[in-house]
């Protein structure tokens, strides 16, 4: 069985610590390699040969480092296709999914490659008499990221690119369910001409994560995952000195007014529902249509296409909408959720529970589940369910729909689909979550805008990607300078002679 270690110094290492996690294979269900995790002196011992590193790095210039990362760019568009298969592989997404993640993390390579731009600071000529005043952004030293399952190739770039190009070290805690993206991205930045030791990707679970936090040397630590654990890093990353920002869950509403396309809000909702079998942060989890008409009209288009959806492998290619979960444990929790809906009272309208995929019976497959008549005092309503199950709650007028996303404990993403720019943009300045779709269902914003959440779907202030990775990363400085200014007086214009 394949044992995947750590990156670290530029080249692979075994684990040491004698601990290991399985990593499936969740379209046979078979476990297909061991991950080491890391103990806190193999964490330690990485963040030491990175902060001896990362001086030399930083003294480097903007725009020498930005050529590595537009090497890598090149270098991810070479290896594409490999990238991707380690990544269905692990993941069980599909692959054209799989090449997406790449893409989303390649699209904020290159906009790091502006980093001369990002990093050249500010100035004031004349501040005072004789004064000038500049302001620099410095690297803050050794950084760190710890990322979830659900993007193994997008969120590990989103963090090390800035990270690095702003002259930082990075340490990089991979998902443990997914290891092998993040290992080959390490041998790509090194042969893109990372000098090695600047980014060490260390394996582990809660083990390494608490080892980051603790460790002095670490300035910054950058978090995507759940939200339990995204509060409790951001508490004791905060508590230990260090800048912190954690991203977590979410439940994202799709509201739908009556004047909405009924047919492109319903094929938006089952792919925002159910591409990536659900497993997306900003995947869509609520239909909020509004008036019962909308509801029927809606449920009547959905359930036609909810139920064609091709659910398998990625090896079937471009010919599955859908791979399985991620591990036995998802697919569990999932079925526990679906049943207390049921037994909440929520009508399933499309029952996915008995779901089989002939010739991957052990794999994690879920079928596609439909709730109508879900109400905010249901468990499933309340908590992401991460899973191909999209539940429907009939707002009575628009105010209600507003109030159902505002209510809401999470508030990552949220979308609106109508014909009335009255009520698009009212929806926009009104609502609390951070990103907001007008007849879009996923509304991700690009590289070079940022990306988060509000409410318990973040803790911190800065944004991922865009020009606020470019504040986490680096430190101000702001310098006030006079120079003597009496060397004119003191000027000689003749030469001198011997007296
Ligand atoms: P997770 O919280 O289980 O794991 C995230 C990371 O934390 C992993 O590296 C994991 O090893 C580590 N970890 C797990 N348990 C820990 C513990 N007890 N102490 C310290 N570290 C621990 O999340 P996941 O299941 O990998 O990812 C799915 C979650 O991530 C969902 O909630 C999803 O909404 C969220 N997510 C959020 C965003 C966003 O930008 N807001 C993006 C992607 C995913």
């Amino acid at each position: 069985m394949d044992e995947l270690g750590h990156w670290i110094n530029g080249k692979r290492v075994a684990g040491t610590s004698g601990r290991f996690a399985d990593v499936w294979n969740p379209a046979t269900g078979e476990v297909q390699a061991k991950v080491a995790l890391a103990s806190k002196a193999e964490l330690d011992a990485a963040v030491a040969d990175a902060a001896a590193a990362q001086p030399e790095w930083a003294a480097m210039n903007p725009q020498r480092r930005a050529r590595v990362m537009m090497k890598f760019v090149s270098l991810l568009q070479r290896d594409m296709d490999k990238l991707a298969e380690a990544l269905s592989r692990e993941h069980g997404k599909t692959l054209p999914d799989a090449k997406g993640d790449v893409q989303r993390g390649l699209e904020v390579v290159e906009f790091c490659i502006g980093a001369p731009h990002h990093l050249k600071g500010e100035f004031t000529d004349s501040a005072g008499p004789g004064i000038d005043m500049y302001s620099m952004r410095q690297p803050i030293g050794v950084a760190a990221g710890i990322t979830p399952f659900n993007f193994p190739a997008m969120i590990p770039m989103w963090k090390m690119a800035p990270a690095l190009v702003c002259g930082n070290a990075f340490i990089l805690k991979p998902s443990e369910r997914d290891p092998s993206v993040p290992l080959m991205l390490a041998e790509l930045m090194q042969e893109a001409g990372l000098p090695d030791g600047v980014l060490q990707v260390v394996n582990g679970d809660k083990e390494s994560v608490d080892a980051i936090l603790d460790n002095e040397t670490i300035s910054g630590v950058g978090f995507v995952g759940s939200t339990p654990i995204a509060q409790n890093i951001y508490e004791r990353g905060c508590a230990n000195g260090k800048r912190v920002q954690c991203f977590g869950g979410a439940k994202n509403h799709m509201i739908v007014m009556p004047d909405a396309d009924h047919d492109q809000a319903a094929d938006a909702l089952v792919g925002a529902g159910y591409g990536a079998a659900g497993e997306r942060c900003m995947a869509i989890s609520v239909a909020v249509p509004v008036g019962e008409e909308t509801a029927d009209r809606l449920i009547e288009k959905l359930v036609p296409k909810i139920e064609a959806l091709k659910v398998g492998p990625y090896t079937s290619g471009d010919d599955v909408d859908y791979g399985p979960v991620v591990t036995p444990m998802a697919k569990e929790n999932i079925h526990r959720l679906v049943q207390s809906g049921v037994d909440a009272g929520a009508e399933l309208v499309v029952d996915g529970r008995d779901f089989k995929l002939q010739g991957y019976d052990d794999g994690f497959f879920v079928g596609p589940h439909l709730f109508d008549r879900v109400t905010p005092d249901m468990e499933i309503y309340q908590k992401e369910i991460f899973g191909p199950v999209l539940s429907t709650v009939r707002a009575g007028s628009y105010e209600e729909a507003l109030k159902l996303a505002m209510d809401h404990e999470y508030g990552n993403g949220t979308a609106i689909f109508t014909r009335d720019g009255d009520a698009a943009r009212d929806f926009a300045n009104r609502v609390n979550v951070g990103m907001v779709g007008i007849n879009v269902p996923i509304p991700v914003p690009l590289a070079y805008h940022t990306f988060g959440g509000w409410k318990k779907s973040v803790f911190g202030d800065l944004n991922q990607h865009g020009p606020d990775a470019f504040r986490f990363y680096t430190k101000t400085k702001t310098v006030t300078a006079r120079w003597p200014s009496g060397i004119k007086e003191g000027g000689e214009f003749t030469i001198p002679v011997m007296e």
